[in-house]
């Protein structure tokens, strides 16, 4: 009998990278210096966050001068949403998200409404997916901003980022997109995309936590959200956290370079559990019940280590139970089932 514990909180957080940790640590002791001063610690701190931002723009074909060091997707996600509506509203000021947007987007928005912006929810269907016919309803002539996420982090549905893109670009609205759940498992590609602002987070994707990453095209204007002592080109303040700038970039070096290797593993994985999962959905696992979504739960395939467990137990429970689901996703309560029957069997999970 296994009772290995089994870790699937992927989506959560993830457990940092040896090699990253291995490349962080000099930054805390003998290179410690202020990417601000102009000797050889100062220079040497400055270096080592000059390869990380490339490391970070080429993981997503941006520019290295589009990228701003945050400390999380949270801070990037108020900065582009505040910062962009600030420093554009002669031009409108109506914005489009969802209804099932990280907490973070919905939270800004519902402060804008507050100071007088108009924003639009738009709705999901049973999948998670919104309507791009319904976003092209929403659009009028004061909507300056579309946000909406690239990957979901309840239920890993993936949204038709192009097709928003294009949308954004022919009626010439900023589109944001939330990348927290999508860097690191699709390939992300903001010029293919028509992504003008994007963010994505280090600790979802086996880099450090407490720090982020907000793209940005360069004639997009955003009003700083921090004011103090300039970096990244004025728009934020404060001392560089080099440590955490040089994790964040060699856990996207990683990404870049593994990329081919891990997508063939995950296609691999994808063959066996076929007849559970959808091709438009990442898989994410999900203890919570999903407020618009209630019945949807998928499959994790973040987390190698878990997936043969869990691949093999829930195909004996779709087995002992004839509950097998063809459209990728198993409802809530079997699966919750499946785990409790499978506590006492071969592994334990804490939720
Ligand atoms: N956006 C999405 C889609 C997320 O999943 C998360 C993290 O849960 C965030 C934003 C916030 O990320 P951070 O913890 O870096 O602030």
């Amino acid at each position: 009998m296994n009772k290995l514990p089994i870790y699937l909180d992927a989506a959560s957080t993830t457990p940092v990278d040896k090699r990253v940790l291995d490349n962080m640590l000099p930054y805390f002791s003998e290179i410690f210096g202020n990417a601000s001063s102009n000797h050889v610690y100062g220079l040497n701190a400055k270096k080592a966050i000059d390869i990380a931002r490339s490391q970070v723009a080429k993981l997503i074909n941006a520019d290295e001068k589009e990228i701003i060091f945050t400390s999380g997707a949270t801070e990037s996600i108020n900065f582009a949403i505040k910062g962009f509506v600030e420093s554009n509203y002669e031009k409108g000021n109506h914005i489009i998200t969802v209804k099932t947007e990280h907490k973070a987007v919905l939270a800004t928005c519902e402060y804008l409404e507050t100071k007088g912006f108009e924003v639009t929810y738009l709705d999901v269907n049973e999948n998670g997916l919104i309507s791009l016919d319904s976003l092209k309803a929403a659009i009028k002539e004061t909507t300056i901003l579309i946000a909406i996420m690239y990957v979901n982090n309840e239920i890993g549905i993936i949204q038709p980022i192009a097709d928003i893109g294009k949308i954004a670009q022919e009626q010439n609205i900023c589109f944001f997109c939330d990348a927290t759940q999508a860097v690191g498992k699709v390939k992300v590609d903001v010029v293919a995309d028509n992504i003008d602002m994007l963010c994505f987070s280090g600790h979802k994707l086996n880099g450090p936590k407490g720090i982020g990453v907000l793209y940005k095209k360069k004639h997009i204007a955003l009003t700083p959200l921090l004011h103090g002592g300039g970096q990244e080109y004025g728009l934020r303040a404060g001392t560089y956290n080099t440590p955490l700038i040089v994790g964040l970039g060699k856990a996207c070096e990683i990404i870049y370079e593994e990329w081919d290797s891990n997508i063939l593993k995950l296609l691999e994985k994808r063959n066996e559990i076929e007849k559970y999962y959808e091709q438009n959905n990442i898989g994410i696992i999900n203890f919570k019940e999903v407020k618009t979504a209630p019945h949807i739960l998928c499959i994790t395939l973040n987390n190698y280590d878990a997936e043969d467990y869990l691949i093999d137990n829930l195909k004996q429970f779709v087995a002992s139970t004839g509950s097998a689901c063809n459209s990728g996703l198993v409802r809530i309560s079997h699966v919750i089932e499946s785990i409790n029957n499978l506590n006492n069997q071969t592994f334990r999970i804490s939720i």
